[in-house]
C-alpha cells in the first residue's frame, strides 16, 4: 500500500495550459508524517489524517489482493486493537483528561493487548450502561491459530475475518462519533500534532485517504470488505 503525494507548491503554480503535477507514490509510514522534495525542488510535509486502525485495516485489505491472508489476519488484528486504543482515548478525553496523563498511564497497558481490552470494555460500558459486541469466541479461536500457530487461512476465511472486524468496529465508532464527538475531536487533534516536529518551521500539509473504515465519512455508505477490495483491485490497475 502506498501512497499518493502530490507537492503542493507546484499544485498551486499550475495554470490551465500546464498540467497538474502529477502524484509520487511513497510507502507507508509509522508516524503518518510525510517529508518529500519534488522534482523541481521543494519539499513539503504532508501529515496524513487517518488513525492507526483506518489505515491498518485497508493494509489488511490490501494484503488480501496481494495473496497474503496470514498478513491480512494480523492487520485486521491491529486494526481492532489500535479502534480499541481510539475509543479509550475519545472517552477520557471527552470528559477534559490532558493528553499528557493519558500517554503516561498508557505505558502502563502498551504491551499487553488483553490490559487494553479489559479497559476498552468498561470505559464502553461506563459511556453505554452495556458491554460491548466483541468478536466472536470462534473468531477469536481463529486468529490466535493464525498469529500464534502459524495457520496458513484461505482467502475466504481471511475475508470472514475481515468483516466481522469490521463489523465490530463500525457500529461502535458511528456510536462513539455521536456520544463522544469532543473526545473524538481531540484524539484526532492530537494524533495530527503528534505527527508533527516540536520545532516545525515549514509548513505542514494535512491530507486524507479514502479508507474503507472511515471516521471523516458521513455519507452513510458502508461498503463490505468484498465490495471494499473490488474497488480496491479496479484502482490499483489504473496506477
Ligand atoms: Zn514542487
Amino acid at each position: 500500500m502506498r501512497l499518493p503525494l502530490t507537492c503542493m507548491k507546484c499544485a498551486v503554480g499550475a495554470n490551465a495550459s500546464s498540467h497538474p503535477p502529477y502524484p509520487k507514490y511513497v510507502e507507508l509510514r509509522d508516524d503518518g508524517r510525510y517529508e518529500f522534495t519534488c522534482e523541481k525542488g521543494h519539499t513539503t510535509v504532508t501529515v496524513l489524517q487517518e488513525q492507526k486502525f483506518e489505515v491498518l485495516f485497508d493494509l489488511g485489505a490490501y494484503a488480501i489482493l496481494d495473496g497474503y491472508y496470514r498478513e491480512a489476519v494480523a492487520s485486521f488484528t491491529s486494526s481492532l486493537e489500535r479502534f480499541y486504543e481510539f475509543f479509550i482515548k475519545a472517552s477520557l478525553f471527552e470528559d477534559g483528561l490532558e493528553e499528557s496523563a493519558f500517554a503516561e498511564t498508557w505505558k502502563e497497558v502498551s504491551s499487553q493487548s488483553e490490559r487494553q481490552l479489559g479497559a476498552f470494555i468498561f470505559l464502553y460500558l461506563k459511556c453505554f450502561s452495556e458491554r460491548p459486541a466483541l468478536l466472536r469466541p470462534k473468531q477469536i479461536k481463529f486468529r490466535n491459530e493464525v498469529i500464534h500457530k502459524g495457520k496458513i487461512p484461505s482467502r475466504s476465511e481471511a475475508i470472514d475475518y475481515g468483516q466481522a472486524v469490521l463489523e465490530t468496529i463500525r457500529p461502535i465508532m458511528q456510536r462513539t462519533k455521536t456520544a463522544l464527538p469532543i473526545g473524538v475531536q481531540q484524539t484526532v487533534l492530537n494524533h495530527l500534532k503528534n505527527s508533527r516536529k516540536q520545532d516545525e518551521s515549514q509548513s505542514v500539509t494535512t491530507m486524507t485517504i479514502a479508507t474503507t473504515i472511515s471516521l471523516n465519512d458521513g455519507s452513510g455508505n458502508e461498503p463490505s470488505l468484498e465490495e471494499a477490495l473490488s474497488e480496491k483491485e479496479w484502482w490499483r490497475a489504473r496506477w
